[in-house]
């Protein structure tokens, strides 16, 4: 099963989506993506990244060349609202996909807990230009994440933070991991555990020397 984690808009091209306060939303979601490879590169999930120099289209037939029917395509951006005023994440699935609709309200129901922003929850696809090009045209199951409004002081305060901007991608990828590689969950959950019961080993032989001491 192959992943294609896009980083929405062009990166290295013309269209950059948002623009605010020094950054763009293309260049977010390529620091997002570029996380979330990083986390899963020892797990068993095979992780395609976008090329940042393709359009929207380009990249839909750059994943239909490889995509099977059981891959997932994650589109990540950034949102803007014409007040400035609104704030959260949210996800887009293609109405007739409930796997998506569950995949997409776990990563969102994550990354607002991770970060604190505001849950928007998830939404079927509607008719909205470009959004919806990307769910309506992937070969594979596909959802777009929307990683908070870049606009957004709140949003915009831990977007431009390093690591909450991390936790957005720990977020992504730790949902991903629970459910497509739950077998590397637990190894993961039972070697943090065991190091857990060395550190304690360790600690109590300190102690114990130390208490001989006395
Ligand atoms: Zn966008």
């Amino acid at each position: 099963m192959n992943i294609f984690v896009v980083a929405g808009h062009q990166y290295k091209g013309k269209d950059k989506g948002a623009v605010y306060a020094g950054t763009t939303e293309a260049r977010q979601a390529v620091e997002v993506r570029d996380e979330v490879q990083k986390n899963l590169l020892d797990t068993p999930l095979n992780i395609e990244l976008d090329d940042d120099t393709l359009n929207l289209q380009d990249t839909i037939n750059q994943i239909n060349k490889t995509a099977k029917k059981d891959d997932i395509a994650i589109d990540i951006h950034f949102n803007a609202s014409p007040e400035h005023n609104a704030d959260g994440v949210e996800a887009f699935y293609h109405s007739s996909n409930l796997e998506m609709k569950s995949l997409a309200k776990l990563i969102v129901n994550t990354i607002s807990t991770f970060t604190g922003m505001r849950n928007r929850g998830v939404k079927p696809h509607t008719d909205i230009p470009n959004r919806n090009g990307y769910l309506k045209y992937t070969n594979c199951s596909a959802l777009i994440i929307e990683c908070g409004f870049l606009d957004n002081k709140t949003d915009n305060t831990i977007i431009l933070n390093p690591i909450l901007d991390d936790a957005i991608a720990k977020a992504i990828s730790d949902v991903l991991i629970h459910r497509y590689a739950p077998e590397h969950a637990v190894k993961k959950a039972e070697n943090a555990s065991q190091e857990l019961v060395e550190a304690i080993k360790t600690k109590s032989n300190e102690l114990n020397q130390l208490i001989e001491k006395l």
